[in-house]
């Protein structure tokens, strides 16, 4: 099975790490995506923080963020964390922004301030438990819609899955747990 992962900025080789790293009942194989073509025979997609301007920008440009949604329509399984989260959302708030409305959420860029306000906090995750998230410019998922929440950091949702898609504010590739991805992985399998 293969997981894309979006190759456009940000966190791309630690989420390629973390999926590489998964066991092997799993059967993920990771694979880089930078063109359409790339996206020919995935059966999930990461995609990593960044900045979401940037990416929202080259998937554009490059007839991706199309075939995205039309993939995601079709039954593609996304996890979106941070700007990517902002990404899949219904609503970003934002002009620079547009979201693919793939997920019953809106989400406000850099709730939590600046970069030096970075943070790490063990939250507790459905499925997984305890885990260790990494918030960096962290969006803020305002209104949870249809979504499921499946974890809170101080009473707020972070981490919200509808369908086949997966939504997190914070950086799950960037502690030693691949719990978020298994649960990603997982949940494509069924
Ligand atoms: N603040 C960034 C944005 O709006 C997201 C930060 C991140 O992905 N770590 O794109």
């Amino acid at each position: 099975m293969k997981i894309g992962i979006l190759d456009i900025q940000g966190d791309v080789s630690e989420h390629f790490q973390m999926i590489k790293r998964l066991p092997g009942k799993y059967h993920a194989v990771p694979v880089m995506v930078k063109t359409v073509n790339d996206l020919a025979g995935i059966s999930g997609l990461i995609i990593p923080g960044g900045e979401s301007t940037v990416i929202y920008m080259l998937l554009k440009k490059s007839g991706m963020y199309e075939k995205i949604v039309e993939m995601a329509h079709s039954g593609l399984h996304i996890m979106g964390t941070c700007a990517g989260a902002i990404l899949v959302s219904r609503d970003t708030g934002d002009k620079q922004v547009e979201g693919m409305n793939l997920i019953d959420i809106s989400i406000k860029r850099n709730a939590y301030g600046r970069q030096i306000n970075s943070f790490i906090q063990k939250i507790n995750i459905s499925g997984i438990g305890n885990f260790d998230a990494v918030f960096i410019r962290a969006p803020e998922i305002e209104s949870t819609g249809n979504s499921e929440v499946l974890g809170l950091e101080n009473g707020k949702p972070v981490i919200v899955r509808e369908g086949n898609i997966m939504a997190l504010t914070f950086h799950p590739e960037l502690t030693g747990n691949t719990g978020v991805h298994e649960l990603f992985v997982s949940g494509i399998t069924g």
